[in-house]
């Protein structure tokens, strides 16, 4: 891994968050203010340079958020921008509603789009090419001579400078003229190729003396590729989204975006200190817009450095980078390796350190022993590195002092028109105490977990930062119909930190509770990782 600065690139980039603008834009992604707020805290202790916050003109959401930002949120390396179009045809700048939200926002910094396509001037807009260079012009004045920043985000711009590139670049001009800080380049349709980026930049950077942005969607699969390739032609503002959130495809994914120019091209991007933090980030951003991050997410997912094969294994624990294109640490990542059934003991002792479980040489081979019994039943514990984490714990003589169970109940009513409520109750000793609890939930999971959290809470703060982000169950012989065993598989978060955990019965509620109990024991592992539980 080199992260020396390679001659002729920028020494810098500055790194523009849009997760909360374009990003949000993702079907499936409905943030609140409150979460808005906490998604910017993140970026801002990343160190990102700005956070696009939304678009106060045309979502009263986004005004709130605009309306609180200033008290509730300290930001420390960010300026918060504000986002929206230029003044509509044959209107004046100061009198456009939009503008003036804009004003409103009070933000020190704000952008504008523009259309940078001919056709979509005249078809859109349905106004002359003349008039859309004077919009572009008379809005980016108007801000600017208010004191503000301001971005020019030329929408379209890349497809339109394939069919007429005068008029995209007179667009440009006309930002320029007016003092934009920054000419954005968008790749609105997302299906530019990094080769013609590259070209169009290199384009771009001769006739402009403006700094130079872009902002890719992926539609074409280069959203990442797009942006370096910008950055290498000239561009020195990039813009992006966490997890490459966004519409169709998404935008250019910034965990990935900002590890690849800080530690491949040795760009300055975020704080050098800070890149570390982007795992946790990327996990925790995932948690508030609800969607469970791929395992694959370059950089930053759970996979990202897993290793299975046991030829990698043998030398990943000799030579570190046999296998790894980064040391796992430098994005707060980590080695992880997977452990089954095949496994030898090297593997699994890599594991038990990976897990912080220190283990002797025979409780070792008992615990080999054990997983070939429990695969064999139709465990798979691969996929589930906090049960397997329990089973390395308790051959070390480790036991589960947290709860104890009693019994627990199930019943589910089915009402007319196919509603169903599940009421679980279950009895568990704590502390000595004997605790009876019910809930109600959508389902058999759902409400015994939340039966089990209301008997635990009381006793443990911990509880309330932990929750399932996914619950899957298999059968796993189907051939035998109502007589099959089922596994079930949850995985839990804590914001920081993910786990999961397996249960195997033949019936599925059996199933899925020894799934829950563990997950909430490795939970409680965590939480309590210094305190007198251990
Ligand atoms: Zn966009």
């Amino acid at each position: 891994m080199s992260s020396e600065h390679v001659a002729g690139l920028p020494s810098s980039v500055d790194v523009y968050d849009t997760t909360l603008r374009d990003g949000a834009q993702q079907e499936g992604i409905s943030l609140t203010v409150e979460d808005k707020l906490r998604v910017a805290r993140q970026l801002d202790a990343l160190g990102v340079r700005y956070i696009e916050g939304g678009w106060p003109g045309a979502n009263p959401k986004d005004a709130e958020f605009f309306r609180r930002a200033p008290e509730e949120l300290n930001l420390e390396h960010a300026t918060l921008v504000a986002f929206g179009s230029t003044r509509r045809a044959g209107v004046k700048a100061e009198s456009d509603a939009t503008l003036r939200s804009l004003l409103e926002a009070s933000t020190k910094a704000v952008c504008l789009v523009a259309k940078a396509w001919d056709y979509h001037v005249t078809d859109a807009l349905r106004t002359s090419l003349g008039e859309g260079i004077k919009m572009a012009f008379d809005s980016v004045d108007f801000l600017v001579k208010q004191g503000l920043e301001v971005f020019f985000d030329a929408e379209h711009f890349f497809d339109g400078y394939k069919r007429n590139p005068s008029y995209s670049l007179s667009i440009l001009d006309a930002a320029e003229q007016a003092g934009a800080r920054t000419l954005v380049l968008c790749d609105t349709n997302g299906g530019a190729l990094p080769f013609e980026v590259e070209e169009i930049v290199a384009r771009v950077s001769e006739v402009s003396a403006a700094q130079i942005g872009v902002h890719f969607h992926n539609d074409s699969g280069c959203a990442v590729a797009n942006s370096l390739s910008a950055v290498r032609a000239g561009a020195t503002h990039v813009q992006g989204c966490i997890n490459g959130y966004g519409e169709r495809t998404g935008n250019a994914n910034l965990s990935t975006v900002v590890p690849d120019l800080t530690l491949k091209m040795g760009i300055e991007t975020v704080p050098r200190e800070r890149i570390q933090l982007i795992t946790s980030l990327s996990r925790h951003v995932a948690e508030i817009v609800n969607l469970p991050l791929s395992p694959q997410s370059p950089y930053v997912g759970a996979s990202a450095f897993t290793h299975k094969a046991g030829l990698h294994v043998s030398a990943i624990a000799r030579r570190p980078d046999a296998y790894e294109h980064i040391d796992p640490e430098t994005v707060g990542n980590g080695t992880r390796f997977v452990v089954s059934e095949m496994a030898g003991r090297q593997s699994l002792l890599l594991k038990a350190n990976e897990l912080g479980v220190e283990i002797r040489d025979e409780a070792l081979s008992q615990v080999l022993e054990r997983l070939k019994e429990l695969e064999h039943k139709g465990y798979h514990f691969e996929v589930a590195d906090g049960s397997l984490e329990l089973l390395l714990r308790l051959s070390e003589g480790w036991t589960q002092d947290f709860f104890s169970l009693e019994s627990f109940k199930v019943l589910t009513e089915y009402k007319e028109k196919g509603e169903s409520v599940t009421e679980a109750t279950v009895k568990v000793v704590v502390n000595g105490e004997r605790v009876i609890e019910t809930a109600e939930g959508n389902g058999p999971v759902s409400a015994l977990d939340a039966a089990l959290r209301k008997a635990l809470r009381p006793y443990f703060e911990a509880l309330s930062q932990m929750h399932l982000t996914d619950f899957k169950v298999r059968v796993l012989d189907s051939d035998k119909a109502t007589d099959a065993t089922v596994r079930v598989l949850i995985d839990s978060s804590n914001g920081d930190d993910t786990w999961s955990t397996i249960g195997v019965s033949s019936n599925v509620i059996e199933a899925s509770w020894h799934a829950l109990v563990d997950s909430i024991v490795v939970g409680l592992i965590r939480a309590a990782a210094s305190s007198v539980y251990l």
